[in-house]
C-alpha cells in the first residue's frame, strides 16, 4: 500500500470525486519594463504569429464544442485575425512598445471603440479581452490563461477562479474544483455548490500539484488526497453509496420529525439553474440572484430582454414560490452597466439596494419585467432587496415593488443593523430572508473574499447566530416569515439550529436540499430549539459546531 499525502482546506461544496488535475493558468499581463523591439518588423511578425496561434486554438475548441459554444468560439477566433487589430498593435510597436505591451494596448484601444459603439459590439468586449490575454501569453511563451479545454473528467485546480470561469465550466468534465485562495462564501464557492461540483478552497500548495496528478477530493471534509491509495478511493465510493441511499429515503416537503413545516427552496442564478431545479423535489426558489445573469453584460439589459429571461426562469415553477432578488451589484459582483465609479471600500459602499437608490430607473425596469413575467407564468413571484439597512429603505423598496404591480415585497437581512431592528424593518414588507454570507461578513468585520480570514467568517460563529436570532425575534413580533438563503441554510447541522431559532424557510443550492431534508426529518422542533441553545451557549465557532454535531441524531452525523 502506498502512503498518500492528504492536504486539508475548507470544503465549500459537498460530495467527493477523483480524477486527474488540470491546472488553470493565471491571467498574464505584459511585463512593465518590456523593452522596445530592436527589430520592429520581426516583432510585428511575432505579434501576427501570437494572434494566429490564438485563432487556431480557439477554432480547434470550436470544433469540439456544443451547439451553443461553437459559434461563440469561432467568432472569437475571427477577432484574433482582425487586420485592424494587428495594425493597431503595429502602430504601438512604432512608438516603442514591446510586442506583449503592444498587443495589450491595441486590444484596449479596440475595446474602447467597441464600448463606444454599444449594443452587440459592447457585448463582445469580454471576448476581445480574452483574445488579448491569450495573445499576450502566446507572445511571452506562457500558457494561455483560464481553464484549458477539458478532454476527460478532470479536477480543476487554480490559485482562484473567477465567478465567470466557474459559471462556464462543463459540469460533466469538471468533476471537482480545488483552489489555493478563495473563501467559504466567495461567489466562486457559491457557484460550485450551485452547480453541484464538489469543491475545496484554501488548499495549501494547490497550484504546485503537477497537472495530470491523480487526486481524490472530499468536498465535505475539505480534504484532497494526492495519488490516493485504492483503499481510499474504495472508501469514498462506499460512503457515496451509503449517503445516496440515506438521502433517497426521504422526500417531499421539508418538515421536522413532528411535522413543523419548513419549506426547502432553491438558490438559482439563471435560466439553466431554474430549468434544472424545476423538476427537483423542492418547494420553489428562495433566492434568484438576478445579477448572476448579467455578470458579463456591458450594457443594461432592456425591458424585453429581462422579461424574456424572467419568464423562462418562472415557467418551471408555476404555482410555486419564486423569490427574486433585485440586482445586487457592486463589491465582488460589479456590473459594467451599474457602475458608479471606484470606491475605497466597495463592500461598505454603494452596493445592492444603495445602488438601486442611485439608479432607480434600473430598478423600475427590472420590477416591470418581473411583473410581466409573473403575469405570463402564474409563478408566485416575490421580490426582495439586497443590502437593506434601515426601515426607511425597506419602505422605499416595498412602495416601488407594489407600484410595479407585484404583490409581495421583502428584504434581505444581511446587515446587522437590519437584523437588530428587524421588527421595524419588516413592518412595511411581507417577508425577510437572511443572507448569512454577508451577515457574517458585516458582523465579524471580515471581507468574505479574504480566504485567509475564513475562520472569522465561519457561519457557526456564535455572534452571527445571535444576530440571526435577533432577526427572527423581530420577524415573529410582526408575524412576518423570516427565511435564510445564505450558505448556512445548506449545512444540515446548522439548518437545524436555524429552525430552532425560528427561521421559517431554508434556501440553498439544490444539491444540498436532500441532506437538509433528512436532517429535519430526524429531529423535532423542540430538539432543534435545544440544538440552537447548545450553539448559542458555545464560546467559539468550532465549539458550537462540535457540540451540535455531538447532540444531533447519529443517523444524520454518520453520513455527513
Ligand atoms: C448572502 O449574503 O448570504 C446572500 C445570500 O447573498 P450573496 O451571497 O449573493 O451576497
Ligand atoms: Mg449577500
Amino acid at each position: 500500500m502506498t502512503e498518500h499525502e492528504t492536504r486539508t482546506g475548507i470544503g465549500v461544496s459537498g460530495g467527493s470525486a477523483s480524477g486527474r488535475v488540470v491546472q488553470v493558468a493565471p491571467p498574464v499581463r505584459p511585463p512593465k519594463d518590456e523593452p522596445a523591439p530592436a527589430d520592429v518588423d520581426g516583432a510585428y511578425q511575432h505579434i501576427l504569429e501570437s494572434f494566429e496561434a490564438v485563432a487556431v486554438e480557439l477554432e480547434s475548441r470550436a470544433a469540439s464544442a456544443d451547439e451553443h459554444a461553437a459559434p461563440i468560439l469561432s467568432a472569437t477566433a475571427m477577432m484574433a485575425r482582425d487586420v485592424g487589430l494587428h495594425q493597431a498593435a503595429a502602430n504601438r510597436l512604432k512608438v516603442g512598445d514591446g510586442p506583449a505591451t503592444a498587443i495589450a494596448a491595441a486590444v484596449e484601444e479596440y475595446a474602447a471603440q467597441f464600448e463606444a459603439l454599444g449594443g452587440y459590439f459592447a457585448e463582445r468586449v469580454a471576448d476581445l479581452r480574452d483574445v488579448g490575454g491569450r495573445a499576450v501569453a502566446a507572445a511571452l511563451g506562457l500558457p494561455a490563461p483560464g481553464v484549458p479545454p477539458l478532454t476527460e473528467p478532470s479536477v480543476i485546480v487554480a490559485l482562484d477562479l473567477a465567478p465567470a470561469d466557474t459559471a462556464t465550466l462543463d459540469r460533466e468534465l469538471a468533476i471537482a474544483i480545488v483552489t489555493q485562495a478563495g473563501g467559504r462564501t466567495s461567489h466562486t464557492a457559491i457557484l460550485a455548490a450551485q452547480r453541484g461540483i464538489p469543491a475545496v478552497v484554501q488548499l495549501p500548495g494547490a497550484t504546485d500539484i503537477p497537472a495530470g496528478t491523480l487526486v481524490a477530493v472530499d468536498g465535505d471534509a475539505g480534504e484532497v488526497a494526492i495519488d490516493p491509495d485504492p483503499e481510499l478511493l474504495e472508501h469514498q465510493r462506499l460512503r457515496r453509496e451509503k449517503r445516496a441511499a440515506a438521502l433517497a429515503a426521504s422526500s417531499g416537503p421539508g418538515a421536522t420529525a413532528d411535522g413543523h413545516m419548513v419549506p426547502l427552496l432553491a438558490n438559482i442564478g439563471g435560466v439553466q439553474d431554474a430549468e434544472e431545479a424545476g423538476p427537483q423535489d423542492l418547494e420553489g426558489v428562495g433566492l434568484f440572484r438576478t445579477e448572476f445573469v448579467f455578470l458579463s453584460a456591458t450594457t443594461a439589459p432592456t425591458l424585453e430582454e429581462q422579461t424574456e429571461i424572467y419568464t423562462k426562469v418562472f415557467a418551471p415553477f408555476e404555482g410555486r414560490r419564486v423569490v427574486v432578488r433585485t440586482l445586487d451589484a457592486g463589491a465582488d459582483k460589479p456590473l459594467a452597466f451599474a457602475d458608479l465609479g471606484e470606491e475605497e471600500n466597495p463592500a461598505l459602499g454603494r452596493r445592492g439596494l444603495r445602488l438601486s437608490e442611485a439608479l432607480p430607473e434600473l430598478l423600475d425596469t427590472q420590477l416591470e419585467a418581473l411583473a410581466a413575467a409573473a403575469e405570463a407564468t402564474g409563478a408566485d413571484a416575490r421580490v426582495m432587496a439586497p443590502m437593506v439597512s434601515t426601515a426607511d429603505e425597506a419602505a422605499w423598496f416595498a412602495a416601488r415593488v407594489r407600484a410595479a404591480g407585484l404583490k409581495k415585497a421583502g428584504v434581505m437581512i444581511e446587515v446587522p443593523a437590519a437584523a437588530l431592528r428587524s421588527e421595524h424593518v419588516l413592518a412595511d414588507v411581507d417577508f425577510a430572508s437572511i443572507g448569512t454570507n454577508d451577515l457574517a461578513q458585516y458582523t465579524m468585520a471580515t471581507d468574505r473574499m479574504a480566504g485567509e480570514l475564513s475562520d472569522l467568517l465561519d457561519p457557526w460563529q456564535p455572534a452571527v447566530i445571535d444576530v440571526v436570532a435577533a432577526a427572527c425575534t423581530g420577524g415573529a413580533a410582526n408575524g412576518k416569515p423570516v427565511g435564510v438563503c445564505g450558505e448556512s441554510a445548506g449545512d444540515p447541522l446548522l439548518a437545524l439550529v436555524l429552525v430552532g431559532l425560528g427561521v421559517t424557510s431554508l434556501s440553498m443550492a439544490p444539491s444540498k436540499v436532500p441532506a437538509v431534508r433528512l436532517a429535519l426529518s430526524l429531529h423535532t422542533l423542540d430538539e432543534c430549539r435545544e440544538l440552537a441553545s447548545v450553539a448559542r451557549s458555545a464560546r467559539s465557532a468550532t465549539d458550537a459546531h462540535d457540540a451540535v454535531r455531538a447532540a444531533a441524531s447519529t443517523a444524520l452525523t454518520e453520513i455527513l
